[in-house]
């Protein structure tokens, strides 16, 4: 008997394929090779029906074979699948492929591999302190049902030994844990931490896995009862089908979202499947997101607390210095200079940190610290260096340098922030006999960079790091004395609203790292306005009472955690055309629940002779956001094809 079946193929192209096979116990989950134009192509199943005869029979073309005997994507993986793809506006047939293993990708057969498991005798005893066993007894008194748990715990308080323990309970029976990090080169040392104290070798999840590797660790997740499994975002998309517990560690980390195409949010993703295994979710972070904290204070999230560090070691010294009284030089004020010069005669070692890239473009006036503003929406204006102007990314609204209202007597307005390579050159010439590196997405991109950075790091090369938010992720570096964070006004004063916020929960996390073992360690940070209210109100009462003032601020503006936002972001190479889509796509909304904020430049502004311009659209209710968005890709599918465009729900950054 013929069946019709609907094939999802790997194409940016949102919908399924139609076609016949012959073929009697054909599943849904499982891959084909089907024609497509004039090529061959992998498919997945996603559904099958009775052909009934008389249908246009005629116009279906045949499947060339099936390729797989068992589903390579279960039926919860495949219903996630579909969510997302509605969630995020992204090609159902490229987020399903998104969630195979690279060899069931190409179309190859499974290979007939498995993992064999080394044998794990645990040596140790894991012991609690109270607050712990306390945080595991609460969290155990819901482990069978779905519930998503906040560990909040101050750095150093031994979140990791929560997980460890609730993960030695449930092993004891059949279970599969998931315990996800957000960088890759966390992997080790996590996996180190679990091992300790398990009967069983947790598995390592990740980019940098052969693809032989990854398909099993694939295998074992769909055929192995009991396993633990330590991974970074993709692991997310693993073909569990026993998952007790999931842990998202460092859960306010912004490397769990995907940035380039489908821009998926492993965290969000997480919680999804969770639902569907009926399985309890830990997020653990000492400096929760802010969505987070909307969560907890709903009840939709249960909150349990680590208020004190393991090891009673003190946080360390933080001192601010006023750069406009002591003056960087090439970024580094003489309290800065001389501190470094300290510590490294004493062989310690020695974090710059500075802003992320977009940071430095926020306009200060250097006399009265007063930030520019848009006359139009009272966003923070961005400098564009390449056409000297004032562009607000809020409006679009764009000026030059000398129609900005003054804003005092003598206003000097300055372009915040300095690049990493001229601090590089700087520290270079300052301490020649000491091992600099800079750790950036320039100077870091492959998987052979990071793996070098990492074994440098962990070799003791290294005396002085300087870098961006790449190097105060979670790394245990022995011996950082002094963390010195060079601009924090960048991130105080950025144009992406959510700068307050990633500024708060770096200060907490640097601090938290300098330090760690022996001495007290020292944080200095440099700023223009050192009695800016937010950044006081962190250093003197901490991130929790910081986040619940700068929540408020984001509520006056109904940006996330009060709304859900999306940005469509349009690509052209005439200028022009690509401002009017957006102009005429902004004009599409109907709803008074629905706002728009744009058209304006993207932060990269033009990009291979394209321009790229944007618009953010936002709701209260996540439905009627999707509702338009839909809309407005309808729109964009019916114009011009020389206008790329992209959809990026929940985004990270504008
Ligand atoms: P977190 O996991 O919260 O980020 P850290 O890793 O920063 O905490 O620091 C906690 C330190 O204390 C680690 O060195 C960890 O091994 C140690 N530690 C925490 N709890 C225990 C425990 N119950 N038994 C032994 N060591 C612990
Ligand atoms: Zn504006």
């Amino acid at each position: 008997m013929q069946k019709l079946i609907s094939v999802a193929l790997d194409v940016p192209i949102n919908q399924l394929f139609d076609y016949i096979a012959e073929n009697q116990d054909i599943k849904i989950g499982c891959r084909v090779k089907v024609p497509f134009r004039s090529s061959t192509r992998t498919g997945i199943i996603v559904e099958t029906k009775k052909l009934n005869t008389g249908q246009t029979a005629y116009k279906i073309k045949n499947i060339h074979k099936v390729l797989d005997k068992s589903r390579v994507l279960s039926i919860e993986m495949m219903e996630t699948c579909k969510w997302a793809a509605t969630y995020y506006h992204y090609p159902i047939g490229q987020v399903l492929f998104n969630a195979l293993t690279p060899i069931h990708r190409k179309g190859s057969p499974s290979p007939d591999r498995k993992l064999i498991f080394n044998e794990n005798s645990s040596k140790y005893q894991l012991k609690l302190n109270e607050e712990q066993s306390k945080v595991v007894i609460d969290i155990y008194k819901n482990i069978k049902q779905h519930q998503v748990h906040l560990l909040r715990g101050v750095t150093g308080s031994g979140k990791t030994e929560v997980y460890t323990q609730l993960a030695i309970d449930l092993l004891q029976n059949d279970a599969q844990v998931l315990i996800m990090v957000p960088e890759i080169n966390l992997t080790p040392q996590t996996v180190n931490r679990f091992k300790k104290y398990l009967d069983l070798e947790p598995l390592e999840y990740h980019s940098n896995l052969t693809p032989l590797q990854k398909f099993k660790v694939w295998r074992a997740c769909k055929e192995e009862d009991r396993l633990i499994i330590i991974g970074t975002r993709s692991s997310v998309f693993l073909p569990f089908k026993n998952l007790k517990l999931l842990v998202i560690d460092e859960e306010h980390d912004q490397s769990y979202k995907q940035t380039e195409k489908f821009k998926y949010n492993a965290r969000d993703i997480g919680i999804v499947r969770a639902k569907s295994f009926d399985c309890p979710v830990v997020l653990g972070t000492a400096t929760p997101s802010f969505e987070t904290i909307h969560n907890v204070s709903i009840k939709k999230y249960k909150q349990h607390l680590l208020k004190s560090r393991y090891f009673k070691s003190m946080l360390p010294l933080v001192t601010i210095v006023d750069t406009s009284i002591d003056k960087p030089d090439e970024g580094l004020s003489k309290t800065l200079k001389d501190k470094m010069k300290i510590e490294l005669n004493k062989n310690n070692k020695v974090i710059l940190f500075i802003g992320r890239r977009g940071f430095s473009n926020t306009v200060i006036c250097s006399e009265c610290k007063t930030i520019v503003k848009c006359p139009k929406c009272d966003s923070n204006i961005t400098y564009h260096k390449n056409v000297e102007r004032l562009i607000c990314h809020h409006c679009g609204f764009s000026q030059n340098f000398d129609s900005v209202k003054p804003c005092c007597e003598n206003p000097c307005l300055v372009p915040l922030g300095i690049g990493t390579q001229r601090i590089e050159n700087k520290v270079k010439n300052l301490f020649p006999d000491k091992n600099t590196l800079r750790v950036d997405s320039d100077n870091i991109s492959s998987k052979s960079d990071l793996k070098d950075f990492i074994k440098k790091a962990n070799n003791n090369e290294i005396d002085i790091f300087i870098g961006t938010q790449m190097i105060v992720k979670g790394h245990d570096f022995e011996d950082v004395s002094l963390v010195g964070i060079i601009n924090i006004d960048a991130g105080l004063y950025s144009t992406d609203f959510r700068g307050l916020e990633k500024t708060g929960q770096l200060i907490t996390q640097v601090s938290g790292r300098a330090g760690r073992q022996k001495v007290r360690g020292n944080v200095i940070i440099q700023t223009n306005n050192p009695k800016h209210e937010l950044l006081q109100k962190i250093l003197r009462e901490g991130y929790e009472k910081f986040s619940k003032v700068a929540l408020k601020q984001r509520k006056t503006v109904n940006l996330p955690p009060y709304s859900h936002i999306g940005v469509v972001k349009v690509s052209c190479s005439i200028r022009q055309l690509a401002k009017m889509t957006l102009v005429n796509a902004a004009k599409l909304k109907k709803n008074k629940s629905i706002f728009v904020y744009g058209p304006a430049p993207s932060q990269t502004s033009k990009k291979n002779n394209q321009y790229f311009y944007q618009i953010i659209i936002g709701s209260e209710s996540s439905s009627l956001l999707s509702k338009h968005i839909t809309i407005i890709k309808l729109y964009l599918s019916s114009i011009d094809k020389r206008i790329k465009w992209y959809i990026d729900i929940d985004p990270i950054e504008q």
